[in-house]
């Protein structure tokens, strides 16, 4: 298929649309419609068909959309039956965490390779990872074909580290140090900061329940 263009919003939607799609085809649903999807997935059905509609899908009235045909256009956009290696730097609390977290269940991704600095932990392996030492980086990110990397070290680390993986030549980092590390404009960074997303979840229920007072 031809590659195409997609927004971000649209491309970060994708993997739900998909995972929700097998679903239903699972439960034998053969057609969808944009209302039924906006029930499950809390996605403006207004959304879901301006995306559908970049895969030159358009739903017909009284019928909706064909399951298997998205479930097929997606994975082509996906890549869901190719599984992308990921690394992940610092095995700390939080790299111990997401070691174990099992990203191949729900979407075409597993971390392979784990690096660190600490000599207790490298050469051994974590949760079916192996821990390689920090300097092994570029030969093993080229030999296992790693295009994502989960950064996880300390933020002092981070920039050191950002700098490293795109010599090696990762195209995207998934950065959960607090540190915003600056990256060649062809390396895609997605911040994930844990402690920003609590405060603005506590910030929201202590202004929603004062809304309740009035
Ligand atoms: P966290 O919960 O953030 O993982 P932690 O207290 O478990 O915190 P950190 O001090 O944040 O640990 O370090 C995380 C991991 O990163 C540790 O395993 C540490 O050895 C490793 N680390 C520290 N510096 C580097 C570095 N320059 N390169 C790779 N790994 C590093």
């Amino acid at each position: 298929m031809e590659k195409m263009k997609l927004s971000e919003a649209t491309t970060r939607r994708l993997p739900l649309y998909y995972r929700c799609l097998s679903e239903l085809s699972k439960k034998g649903e053969d057609k969808v419609s944009s209302a039924i999807l906006e029930d499950l997935l809390k996605i403006d059905a207004a959304t879901i068909r301006r995306d559908f509609s970049y895969f030159g899908q358009m739903g017909r009235r009284g019928y909706g959309y064909d399951v298997k045909t998205l479930l097929m256009l997606f994975n082509d956009a996906l890549k869901q039956d190719t599984t992308a290696n990921v690394a992940l730097i610092g095995v700390g609390n939080l790299g111990h965490a997401l070691l174990n977290f099992k990203f191949h269940q729900i979407g075409n991704a597993r971390i392979s390779a784990a690096f660190d600095v600490n000599q207790e932990i490298v050469g051994t392996v974590q949760s079916k990872v192996p821990v390689y030492d920090i300097s092994d980086i570029q030969e093993q990110i080229k030999e296992q074909d790693i295009t994502v990397a989960i950064l996880t070290v300390p933020a002092s680390a981070a920039q050191k580290m950002a700098d490293m993986l795109v010599k090696a030549g990762v195209h995207g980092i998934m950065n959960f140090t607090t540190e915003l590390i600056d990256v060649p404009s062809r390396v895609i960074v997605q911040n994930v900061d844990l402690s920003v997303e609590l405060q603005a979840l506590i910030y929201s229920i202590n202004h929603q329940n004062q809304a309740d007072l009035f």
